[in-house]
């Protein structure tokens, strides 16, 4: 009952209203008076820089190039995506990177006016997820019939899966091409500003440099992100994308805007340590999800550190009432705990943090809140599994009995 409360009627209000409010603070109060202060509708200025990175998102997605078809969802057809995504990383990194060498002035000035970006990111997010609410509710693009819930809570959690926009999906937009673009080229951005206020700082650089490898990663990757929690499972709505409109570009940049106003303390040889735990911690994130990937393609007959792959062989019926057989790899490193992968990724994110060790509790707010949203991720990731494989599924949390860090949790 409780639990139920929180759930529809606490939790989506509260969020709603203090993070959205939250994130232009937190821009204003990171800034340290050298930005303008907080702004309910942006400028003109902030709007045209929305303007054409949406556009530009949208261009990638537009523009002819191999489609992808995502998982068969319950509802509806299998979800369509461009399978560009490292031709646009790249194009735009170099854009941007070109675009600064020539107009140094354009970094300071983003950080600047960077409150009133993010206003106009809120403005034109909170508008998107209304549209979404009320077409989900109203033309829903699948037959699929939901239980009716409170408004703010739909609100919250979206309404349909994959519905699609202007001819785009709306989660490859709003993840890929908005959120996650406006990651790397604000990081890139906020590096010049602090070296155009500072001087050079290797801090700075390690700081940029790791989270521009992380970003990349994603690209590369960018079609295996189509068979996440977030795509299959996650509805469009305020949570997943105002997330990658607003609180994306807003948040996980916080580090580097942050070190632009509060130059880092760290030594040159400290920012090295942290650049080699953060290249060994991506190797290793990389390592955890690769290996899962290539015991699925070889149907589990393949060598791990140098023995044959374990498992336990789940078979599961779908909603379509069909009898499917998956493969839980039980060695390796999904044998020391069921999310290790996780692990490296706070890490990585904790080296590129501690860049800023001297500097208050400001560059490690983005770490806090990645331990707060990968723990109850995989609260929430195993009771899908839990529902789709049953008794197989506790089996393998017998077989592999640590969450996330081997022996402790
Ligand atoms: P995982 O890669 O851990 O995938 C979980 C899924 O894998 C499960 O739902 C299940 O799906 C399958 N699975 C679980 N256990 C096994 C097993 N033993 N053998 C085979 N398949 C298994 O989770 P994510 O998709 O959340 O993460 C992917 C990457 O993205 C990670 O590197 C993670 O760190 C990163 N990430 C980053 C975030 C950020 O904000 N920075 C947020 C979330 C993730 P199935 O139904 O197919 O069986």
């Amino acid at each position: 009952m409780l639990a139920d409360a929180l759930r529809y009627h606490v939790g989506p209000p509260l969020m709603v209203v203090g993070v959205t409010a939250g994130v232009q603070v937190l821009a204003v109060a990171g800034g340290k008076n050298t930005t303008r202060g907080w702004s309910l509708l942006g400028s003109l200025e902030a709007w045209c820089y929305v303007a054409a990175l949406a556009l530009w998102g949208l261009l990638s997605l537009w523009v002819p190039s191999r489609e992808f078809r995502g998982p068969m969802p319950q509802h509806g057809p299998a979800p369509r995506y461009r399978a560009n995504g490292v031709q646009f990383y790249c194009v735009s990194v170099i854009l941007a990177i070109v675009g600064l060498i020539y107009n140094q002035e354009f970094a300071s000035r983003t950080f600047y006016i960077f409150p009133e970006i993010l206003a106009a990111c809120n403005v034109t997010a909170l508008v998107f997820c209304v549209y979404l609410l009320i077409r989900g509710k109203k033309w829903p693009q699948t037959t699929e019939k939901l239980p009716p819930r409170p408004i703010v809570y739909e609100f919250y959690r979206g309404m349909e899966i994959h519905p699609r926009f202007l001819g785009v999906d709306v989660k490859q937009f709003t993840v890929c091409r908005f959120g996650m673009i406006a990651w790397q080229v604000l990081v890139i951005i906020f590096f010049v500003a602090q070296n155009r206020l500072h001087g050079f700082d290797f801090a700075c650089f390690v700081c940029a440099f790791l989270q521009s490898v992380y970003i990349a990663k994603f690209f590369y990757w960018e079609t295996g992100y189509f068979d996440t929690l977030d795509i299959i499972y996650d509805r469009a709505g305020y949570y997943i994308c105002w997330g990658c409109l607003v609180f994306v570009p807003g948040f996980y940049t916080f580090t580097s805007f942050f070190l632009v106003a509060h130059k880092p303390t760290v030594s040159v040889s400290g920012a090295f340590v942290c650049l080699m735990m953060g290249l060994i911690s991506i190797a290793l994130n990389y390592r955890v999800d690769w290996e899962k990937q290539y015991f699925r393609q070889n149907k589990g007959k393949c060598f791990l550190w140098g023995r044959q792959a374990k498992f336990i062989k789940a078979t599961y019926v779908t909603p379509a009432n069909e009898k499917r057989t998956s493969l839980l790899l039980t060695s390796g490193c999904w044998g020391l705990a069921r999310h290790l992968n996780y692990v490296f990724e706070l890490l990585l994110t904790l080296s590129w943090s501690l860049v800023g060790i001297g500097r208050g509790l400001g560059p490690f707010l983005y770490f806090f809140f990645l331990t707060i949203l990968l723990v109850h991720r995989i609260f929430r990731d195993e009771e899908k599994c839990k529902a789709k494989y049953g008794r197989y599924w506790d089996q393998y949390c017998e077989a592999v009995p640590y969450r996330l860090i081997p022996f402790i949790f």
